[in-house]
């Protein structure tokens, strides 16, 4: 971390401005061996100046250049951002000029590494950096703001107070069984305490479940029989005809895919190709993959038609569908209604303007939409941080068996560490370079 880096902090392209940002202890001598304008090595902290940047004497641009000295900056190191005309010749030769005098090209996420190495920030609010960079929604944009302010990192710090006291406290009693004035944990304690973990830990995993939804969008997949109006209705949906309509059984062979955002939250809709039994070799790797993407998506829509009557390949997609969160949608009810049917129902058609309205309807409220800018968003969204609490959700449940089968209370402090330690790289207070390195690998160049 003794080296000085560099990157173009803005995208690559043609636009009015470009960023170049500059970061360590020869960030300002480095530039300002660039710099024509004020003697950057002389300024005050937090100031901006105008120049030009010029390589032996020759204006390569007309700029502005920010200096940051340390410690009050995002890498806690002497940060220099170069405001150049955008443009990718102007920006690549600042670039080339600072690698030619002594700066480094950072790494994708070192600015944000650096960050998190010197302490500014911990690293689940670092991990929060590259969710806002890369969320795609208005809601994944709150989540990552709220853990990037240290939502999630309070919530994973309490649990840790909360053992901290436990974990001394036993140690006390082992250590110092002679000592009479302090208090002796009992099996009562920690059955208490772990089962007050326990609900934490399942609250948090659930809490994801829906974060997950508000971060990557609701996996939505229409199936039905060929013909009874799936492609239309996600045309419909999406407003445009991404899926060929045709009234020729099997015309979607493979999966149709898009995307719109439905009250701030994704809905990722996928068209699959008709499900009916079938001779036809590609038909039938379509139908496949139909069956398959019903075991991963969030919402299952089952289409009927309202104009036939329940054959027995739409009894095959309600059996297959049954245990999945689904709309059941009868479309066409502008002809003659000839299905019968003693379920939950929606009903519509994709032939008048407002013919989805009820099946939007009923999507909004399986997922509770229009609730959810009131929603809680002090949980964690990050599938790095989710996977280590079910780790420790596990360690819960086995100090659970071992209290419940009489083991001694010295016993399971090991597995009471364990749980401390798990927490505490969750935030970054021990870490593995690896996992590091592989963390900010996620990020984009000069972020
Ligand atoms: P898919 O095979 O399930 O994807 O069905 P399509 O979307 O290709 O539709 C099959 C046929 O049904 C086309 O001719 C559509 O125009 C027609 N269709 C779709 N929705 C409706 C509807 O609500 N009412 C009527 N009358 N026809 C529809």
């Amino acid at each position: 971390m003794s080296d000085t880096i560099c990157a173009i902090s803005t995208s690559l392209g043609v636009g009015a401005v470009s960023m170049i940002r500059v970061s360590g202890k020869e960030a300002i001598s480095i530039v300002s061996k660039l710099f024509n304008g004020d003697d950057l090595n002389n300024v005050d902290t937090h100031t901006i100046h105008y120049g030009f940047i010029v390589d032996n004497n020759e204006k390569i641009d007309e700029v502005l250049v920010t200096v940051m000295k340390a410690p009050k900056t995002f890498t806690r190191e002497d940060v220099v951002e170069i405001n150049c005309h955008g443009g990718i010749a102007t920006t690549n030769k600042v670039l080339e000029l600072l690698l030619l005098n002594g700066c480094r090209q950072a790494e994708p996420g070192e600015f944000t590494k650096r960050a998190f190495l010197n302490g500014r920030i911990d690293l689940m609010e670092a991990e929060a950096v590259a969710d806002l960079i890369n969320g795609k929604t208005e809601e994944a944009r709150r989540v990552a703001i709220s853990q990037m302010q240290g939502s999630g990192s309070k919530l994973i710090s309490k649990l840790r107070e909360d053992l901290v006291g436990l974990i001394s406290n036993i140690e006390v009693n082992i250590d110092y069984p002679e000592y009479q004035d302090i208090y002796e944990v009992t099996v009562k304690d920690i059955k208490d305490k772990i089962n007050y973990f326990h609900d934490s830990l399942t609250n948090i995993i659930n809490n994801y479940e829906n974060g997950r939804i508000l971060t990557d969008g609701i996996k939505t997949v229409i199936v039905g029989r060929p013909n009874v109006g799936k492609s239309s209705i996600l045309n419909k949906l999406l407003d445009y005809n991404k899926a060929i309509v045709t009234d020729i059984p099997g015309t979607t062979r493979d999966i149709v895919e898009g995307s719109i955002s439905f009250n701030g939250i994704l809905l990722n809709i996928i068209d699959t190709a008709g499900i009916r039994d079938t001779d036809n070799v590609v038909e039938k790797i379509g139908v496949e993959k139909s069956l398959n993407l019903i075991d991963t998506a969030d919402l299952v829509i089952v289409v009927l038609n309202n104009n036939e009557e329940l054959s027995d390949d739409d009894r095959k997609i309600l059996d297959a569908t049954k245990d999945k969160k689904r709309i059941i949608f009868v479309n066409k009810v502008d002809l003659e209604s000839k299905l019968k049917l003693d379920l939950d129902v929606v009903k519509g058609n994709t032939i008048e303007v407002n013919g989805l309205d009820a099946l939007k309807d009923k999507i909004r409220e399986l997922f509770n939409l229009d609730g959810i800018e009131k929603r809680d968003l002090n949980y964690l969204s990050n599938a790095r941080e989710i996977s280590t609490i079910k780790e420790v959700l596990g360690i819960v449940s086995d100090i659970e068996n071992a209290l419940d089968n009489g083991i001694e209370v010295d016993m399971i402090e090991i597995d009471i560490k364990r749980i401390w330690e798990l927490l505490g790289s969750l935030i970054g207070v021990s870490y593995d370079n690896e996992l590091i390195d592989n963390i900010f690998s996620r990020f984009c160049l000069g972020k």
